[in-house]
């Protein structure tokens, strides 16, 4: 038997054979979507988590393009990555331990939540680098994870207030989290709008001269215009998907920025009753093609996805079996030539615009939501930056060719 080279579906030049490929031009258009929504609150590009697995130096610096003027990451780690990237824009840090570098993140100008308990080690920092820390208290105002609760709030203000009196910190934010805004109706988020008001008048009574006052995460951006105050946290929106269960990216004029994509590794005909993948929970209902998909849990793909789908040569096919550790099937059915589809590229989601699958087709298949589907994909899988606002798109590339065939450029450049 030989092998031979396939025609199918060329490989895009320099692309790895696996990828998350990023649309930086899609960042970019989500950053100044979530900034005329917000208007005239400001932006912060939440880039924790490896900007949701997109990658946090180029999706960070794209936020900044496109008028984003703050960043936000939960660990000091995660900001002190993007100090190293040269990325000097305002950055807040919100989620410690005591064995958190303060240190570094006062002197890297990195602005810290304190949801109370760490006053002391801030305070600590801020000596040992001969420079106030900027503070941003967080006060919890129903969600029950950190944050300082509504009983204890006076007693840290006075505390904070002292170090801010001795010049140690200042006071420049107030914040909080929302529970429910997803589910706009719920009266839950009025209650924590009321005991964050609350908070804000008595930060200000005491004395903190706030720059800025920030409750809204991506579904309060969109649902809730009472909750933006002067600063809106953005973080799934500016990746394109939605945080609504029953609307879609497209419903809210956001473009989904990965593509989880690879080549079809190996494509062939087996009988009626094929069982496929550990366990033989899938058996093929008839004579069919099966694909091969290299691509498994340990890229990050959920192994419990039934029925996930992957787009192959402009046709969605479903996955069979159990995603194992690296690799996945499909069943092409029995009216595919297995030859035309092996080595062709195949999708397992991306900007949906073309009837292709979506992170939150992935995010149904799996029994969670978009966020995590994309946030888990693996470091084994290349990251690859591109922006579609300086490369041509492939109709235009052919526009070009039709265009050079007709009438060569002078020079007559081939
Ligand atoms: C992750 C996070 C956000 C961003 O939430 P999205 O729903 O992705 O917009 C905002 N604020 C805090 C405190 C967060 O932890």
């Amino acid at each position: 038997m030989t092998s031979t080279p396939h025609p199918a579906s060329p490989r895009p030049a320099d692309l790895p054979e696996r990828a998350a490929v990023v649309d930086l031009e899609a960042i970019r258009h989500n950053v100044r979507l979530v900034r005329t929504v917000a208007d005239p609150a400001r932006v912060m590009a939440v880039v924790k988590a490896d900007a949701y697995g997109h990658g946090a130096v180029p999706v960070a610096r794209a936020a900044l393009e496109a008028g984003a003027s703050w960043l936000g990451v939960a660990h000091i780690g995660e900001a002190l990555t993007l100090r190293a990237a040269g990325i000097e824009a305002p950055t807040l840090a919100w989620l410690h331990t005591r064995e958190s570098n303060f240190s570094a993140a006062v002197g890297a100008g990195v602005d810290l939540g304190c949801s109370g308990w760490e006053l002391g080690w801030i305070v600590q920092a801020a000596r040992e680098q001969e420079r106030p820390a900027r503070v941003h208290l967080k006060i919890d105002t129903g969600l029950g994870r950190n944050g300082i609760t509504p009983d204890r709030w006076e007693a840290v203000l006075d505390e904070a207030t002292e170090y801010q009196d001795a010049g140690l910190l200042r006071v420049v934010g107030v914040f909080s989290h929302l529970a429910v805004a997803d589910e706009p109706d719920r009266p839950e988020t009025d209650a924590q709008l009321d005991v964050f008001r609350d908070a804000v008048a008595l930060a200000e009574d005491a004395g903190c001269d706030l720059e800025v006052r920030h409750i809204a995460n991506s579904p309060a951006i969109f649902s809730r215009p009472d909750t933006h105050f002067d600063l809106v946290r953005a973080g799934i929106a500016i990746y394109g998907l939605s945080p609504f269960a029953d609307q879609s990216s497209a419903d809210l004029g956001l473009r989904p920025a990965m593509t989880l994509r690879t080549l079809v590794s190996q494509c062939k005909r087996v009988p009626a009753g094929q069982g496929v993948s550990y366990g033989l929970t899938y058996r093929t209902p008839g004579k069919s093609a099966l694909g091969l998909i290299p691509l498994g849990y340990a890229d990050g793909v959920p192994r419990t996805s039934e029925g996930g789908p992957v787009r192959i040569a402009g046709t969605t096919y479903r996955v069979a079996g159990r995603v194992a550790m690296d690799q996945t099937v499909v069943d092409l059915g029995p009216d595919v030539d297995p030859e035309a589809l092996a080595g062709a590229e195949a999708v397992l989601f991306g900007p949906g615009d073309d009837g292709g699958p979506t992170a939150d087709d992935w995010a149904r298949a799996a029994g969670t939501i978009n966020y995590e589907i994309v946030t888990r994909i693996s470091p084994r899988v290349p990251r690859v930056h591109v922006d579609s606002a300086e490369a041509p798109a492939p109709e235009d590339l052919l526009k070009e060719a039709a265009v050079a065939d007709v009438a060569p450029a002078a020079g007559g450049a081939a």
